[in-house]
């Protein structure tokens, strides 16, 4: 396939010169306003207007760095899932490609913004602090002219199926699950139903902000029912990391990683096997 077409879109995003109404705003902004910054050295200088705001822009963020982190939960019943985003947070570049349905440039174009936005927050929620892993920086959002199918990942590409976008065009929040998998970078033979219930965990714990009760426990999955993977792993991931265990998603996903995984990280992080740990998820009262 031809990547270098008329369609193809290369952007950057842009900085929110002279207005910051959220701490993502002002995390995109910095970020953005990093970029031009290297762009600008090496052609032409920057000036002295874009130059204030960019300070005017330093010091509101530098506000944020003191507080640095977005509390997701706003109510009691819910953990308290905390994003840090880091200060030096490269850009991330998100490609999209209509060229088969053009029809969708403008989902993909706010697909684009969510992902810009998610990019670092995912990478933290996986990663956290742990930076010998850096997760690539320029993913493709490829839009296929096909009816079948939802969405896969491959590496740092995308699929999003134009039958599926079309017939749920309130689905975006799929693109943060696929955009999860392109972090979590795994290696082949990861279990599915880690890597499906972690995309599942962030796409529907922390941007759908879906409470515990949400997540489907049925009856069927009384035994190992980790199993049955996506939402249903995903509600016993969210009861791990915001009951006993937080941290241990960034551990899971560190060990997947790294092919090493095996079920005996679960005994080794809490003391108690995976057996163990659903059982106690499935019957709590959550
Ligand atoms: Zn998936």
């Amino acid at each position: 396939m031809n990547w270098i077409n008329p369609f193809l879109r290369l952007d950057l995003i842009q900085p929110q010169l002279g207005k910051q109404t959220s701490f993502a705003e002002a995390m995109a902004g910095k970020r953005a306003g990093q970029v031009k910054k290297q762009i600008s050295s090496s052609s032409q200088p920057v000036n002295s207007e874009r130059q204030n705001s960019f300070a005017s822009i330093a010091r509101q963020v530098s506000v944020w760095n003191v507080i640095l982190v977005v509390v997701i939960s706003m109510f009691a019943t819910r953990p308290a899932i905390v994003i840090g985003v880091e200060e030096k947070e490269e850009a991330s570049l998100i490609i999209i490609d209509v060229s088969e349905v053009p029809g969708l440039k403008q989902w993909a174009e706010n697909a684009k913004d969510l992902l810009v936005e998610w990019h670092p927050k995912i990478t933290t929620l996986l990663i956290g602090e742990d930076r010998e892993f850096t997760p690539p920086k320029k993913v493709t959002l490829f839009f296929k002219n096909e009816k079948k199918g939802i969405a896969h990942a491959r590496g740092t590409m995308i699929t999003i199926m134009s039958g599926w976008v079309e017939k749920h065009p309130d689905d975006i929040g799929l693109t943060v699950h696929e955009l999860v998998h392109v972090i979590q970078g795994y290696p082949d033979g990861a279990p599915g139903w880690v890597t499906e219930g972690i995309a599942d965990y962030i796409r529907w714990a922390i941007y759908e902000k879906k409470h515990q009760e949400w997540f489907p426990r049925p009856d069927s999955a009384r035994e190992n029912g980790y199993l049955k993977s996506y939402q249903t792993s995903a509600g016993f991931f969210l009861w791990l990391e915001s009951g006993r265990f937080p941290s241990i998603i960034q551990k899971l996903n560190k060990s997947v990683r790294s092919g090493n995984y095996n079920d005996g990280f679960f005994k080794k992080e809490t003391g108690d096997s995976l057996t163990e740990l659903w059982r106690m998820y499935f019957e709590s009262n959550r």
